[in-house]
């Protein structure tokens, strides 16, 4: 359960060098009890780097890969379901079986984005390594206003900023604390100081100069390798992150809303109204958006169960209960929560495909009706159509509209 075997040149089971899109990669796999904390240090000490989870607490061959994975490097490397190459797992019928590109293709697919506990039990997965990141600029800044129109604007125009940010290849989280300051902590993987402060520190300091009222400070930090970032910022300077507590709501239920980079480019004046709005309404827990999208994550030719709405999305925004997000929903039609991270009472239930497929998956996964209703919804969208999903405790369906 806690192994971890590391692979210079893996190559999948059953796969030959002449297997379509089979191809030899550094990569390492893990038991089902490995967390992400300690795969991180293993990682790093080989002079790799990999695309995990936030947290301490999160399994590494579980829920997140198998729900989607998000990451700070995923604009940069893709999800962690993009990125894993073999599970090995226990079917329902109680049976061992390796899932890659080149056996039981079906499971592979949709164990990679559709879901953690859909039927089979991973008992360990198979994660692409990367060379090492030799530099990394880490940007955190606060922007306050003295009221609350004035920050409605600052946040549009922040807003509008993340269609360049995603070109550049930043990622991070933004934190919305009340109606008039937003934190934001971002990573530009890769990449040194001149472009960070080009296409973040500069145009932050060119917002300052044009509104008298707003109040911005901060700075960019450069690391030479994501563990030493990760130590320094994630884990508040610890030599782990075990003691962090990073799940900080005071048990107050969170739920996500995904937001297209279509609303980001085009809305930004409605989509910062909407998130001032729900800080407003909701003010237990502050907004986050965690900027996780774009990039190598909405590259073509991902096959996997990933709900295709991640595909075209720059943020998913995480607030107090779906009620809050609900708020959201007109300015994103159909893109719905992401299900590692969605509100276990889910008032839009019916547009959540990925809390739909879960529970479908669970009850009726002989039939695989959970693991193809993704599928479906993306060739309606392939046909330039809309698609509707119809959830039943017992069925769910796509339906072009
Ligand atoms: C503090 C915190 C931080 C987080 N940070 C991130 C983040 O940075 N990025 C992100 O994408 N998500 C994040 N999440 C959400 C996380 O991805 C989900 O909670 C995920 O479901 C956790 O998976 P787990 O296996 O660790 O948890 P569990 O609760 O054990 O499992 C979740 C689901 O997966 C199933 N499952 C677990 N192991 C297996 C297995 N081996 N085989 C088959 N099914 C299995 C379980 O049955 C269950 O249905 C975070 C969650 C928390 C609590």
């Amino acid at each position: 359960m806690k192994s971890m075997r590391f692979h210079h040149r893996f190559l999948p089971s059953g796969c030959s060098h002449r297997s379509k899109g089979a191809t030899y990669l550094p990569a390492v796999t893990v038991g089902a009890g490995v967390k992400w904390e300690e795969l991180y240090q293993a990682v790093f000490d080989r002079k790799f780097v990999l695309v995990g989870g936030g947290s301490s607490s999160v399994g590494a061959a579980g829920g997140h890969p198998q729900g989607g994975g998000r990451s700070p490097l995923s604009p940069t490397f893709g999800l962690a379901a993009d990125n894993v190459l073999e599970f090995s797992v226990v079917t329902s019928d109680g049976s061992l079986a390796v899932a890659n590109r080149c056996q039981n293709q079906h499971l592979y697919w949709a164990m990679r984005g559709g879901g953690g506990g859909g039927g089979t039990f991973g008992i360990a997965a198979t994660h692409w390594l990367y060379p090492a990141l030799d530099s990394l600029v880490f940007a955190q800044y606060n922007l306050s206003t003295p009221d609350k129109p004035s920050f409605q604007r600052t946040l549009a125009q922040f807003t509008e900023l993340h269609p360049s940010l995603e070109r550049a290849g930043w990622a991070g989280t933004f934190l919305i604390t009340n109606t008039t300051e937003l934190t934001l902590s971002y990573l530009l993987p890769n990449s040194g100081m001149e472009l960070a402060s080009a296409t973040l520190g500069a145009p932050l300091e060119e917002l300052a100069r044009e509104d008298p009222q707003l109040r911005s400070s901060g700075s960019l930090q450069s690391f030479p390798s994501f563990q030493e970032f990760r130590l320094a910022i994630q884990c508040q300077g610890r030599s782990s992150c075990r003691d962090v507590d990073t799940a900080t709501t005071a048990g107050i239920p969170l739920a996500s809303r995904r937001i297209p980079r279509t609303t980001v480019a085009y809305s930004p004046g409605n989509l910062a109204e909407a998130m001032v709005r729900i800080r407003e309404l909701f003010p237990r827990v502050s907004l986050t958006g965690v900027f996780v999208g774009g990039g190598a994550v909405s590259r073509d030719g991902r096959d996997n169960a990933v709900n295709p709405a991640w595909r075209r999305v720059l943020w998913h925004v995480m607030a107090e209960l779906s009620a809050a997000n609900a708020i959201l929903v007109d300015l994103t039609p159909g893109s719905g929560a992401y299900g590692n991270e969605a509100d276990f009472d889910e008032a839009q239930w019916p547009v959540c495909v990925e809390i739909c497929m879960k529970g479908v998956g669970e009850r009726k996964s002989d039939e695989g009706n959970g693991m193809t209703i993704a599928k479906e919804q993306e060739e309606i969208q392939a046909s330039g159509g809309e698609w509707k999903a119809q959830c039943t405790p017992k069925h769910a369906k796509i339906q072009k509209v």
